[in-house]
């Protein structure tokens, strides 16, 4: 089997999607994207393609090593997504050619569902217990939530104060027997962040992510100190070798995004050495369809899984959803706030290509929003 073209289609409300064509008709699909920079892996997709027309499918580890490594230049978000997505669409031909789906090409289930959780928002206080109340009653038993919008560099007690309020005001309406995870999102400051762990220790969050921006890996090491709340990041990490000084600083969960940490054969490992950690595996995905089912693969193949992002009805997914490109959405039908574990070849779903060329002509132009303190300075979003 030769690989014979590769496509990329960008696609609305803010995805990448790869398809990989081979000359005995499996087709593979993946996902290479970074939020707000589709067309840069678009562009490197491109020239990382170059590797992979004429060549075999099937030697996925060895194009792995070769499309991270073979530039010279390596890593980052734009290279790291442009060889996940590849990477997703080669497992998607592996599994399609030998009849099964890619968890049991990785050493076969460990679990019999998946738990996800559901996202409520949070930048906008009034409204989140309501959202985690509808989320309730959908039957999930986790939710995630932004702490707090935009944040003084050292808050005052008001500030707070509202962070705690709005967490104690979730954790009333989900009870004790469900989960709420905190996302810092790098907007907390390193002082604030020191500030508020101790303060919703009480409220017992299933974790607390990001509570700095990653370049502060340096200080992460005193927030796990700083309370009992485990702590979680790596959405923007993007390798083993990323994660490494995380795990060391005591990090809890692992939350590789199997879209921009170099795909399944990377979070696969990222996975084994969370656990040589003691820390579990909980794949960050805001993004589309190819990227969860991508994500689920790994989950039922991986002992030490925690949860699943998931991305239906999250905010950003504006005029399209999740379900759009597939042919049947039920693959991703949650029960309990769980998904079963697919049992069709490759990644497990069937991308509606004519939707997705369809949608390559409008195409998209998202871009991460940029947030201004009052005296007009830059903000972390
Ligand atoms: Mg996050």
């Amino acid at each position: 089997m030769k690989i014979t073209r590769i496509e990329t289609f960008l696609v609305p409300p803010r995805w990448l999607f790869c398809r990989v064509e081979t000359d005995e008709g499996h087709v593979g699909w993946g996902e290479p994207v970074v939020e707000g920079r589709a067309h840069s892996v678009r562009a490197a997709v491109g020239e990382i393609a170059e590797l992979l027309v004429g060549a075999d499918p099937l030697r996925i580890e060895d194009h792995w090593q070769v499309m991270t490594k073979g530039g010279f230049y390596r890593g980052g978000p734009v290279l790291a997504s442009a060889v996940a997505g590849l990477d997703q669409a080669l497992w998607d031909i592996a599994g399609k050619a030998r009849g099964v789906p890619v968890h049991e090409l990785l050493g076969g289930p460990v679990r019999d569902h998946v738990r996800a959780y559901a996202w409520i928002g949070g930048d906008e206080p009034g409204e989140i217990e309501e959202e985690a109340r509808r989320q309730v009653e959908a039957g999930f038993t986790a939710v995630k939530m932004n702490a707090s919008g935009r944040m003084s560099p050292i808050a005052g007690p008001g500030e707070i104060d509202e962070v705690v309020d709005r967490v104690a005001a979730v954790r009333e309406v989900l009870g004790p027997g469900r989960d709420v995870a905190v996302d810092f999102h790098g907007r907390v400051s390193y002082p604030n962040a020191r500030r508020l762990l101790p303060l919703l220790e009480p409220l017992t969050p299933l974790f607390v992510e990001e509570p700095v921006v990653p370049e502060s890996m340096p200080q992460v090491r005193s927030l796990v100190e700083a309370s009992n709340i485990p702590i979680a990041l790596g959405e923007r990490l993007y390798s083993r070798w990323d994660f490494l000084p995380a795990f060391q600083a005591g990090v809890a969960v692992a939350q590789p995004d199997l879209s921009h940490a170099g795909g399944i054969s990377e979070v696969r490992r990222i996975a084994a050495q969370a656990e040589v950690f003691g820390a579990l595996l909980a794949p960050h995905c805001p993004l589309g369809p190819i990227s969860l089912a991508s994500s689920l693969q790994v989950a039922f193949a991986t002992p030490n899984f925690l949860i699943q992002e998931q991305s239906i009805g999250i905010h950003y997914n504006d005029g399209n959803e999740l379900l759009d490109y597939l042919v049947d959405p039920s693959v991703f039908a949650f029960s309990d706030g769980r998904l079963s574990r697919p049992t069709e070849p490759g990644l497990g779903i069937v991308v509606d290509e004519a939707a997705v060329r369809e949608a390559d002509k409008q195409g998209h132009t998202w871009r991460s929003p940029i947030w201004r303190y009052p005296d007009r300075s830059f903000a972390e979003w």
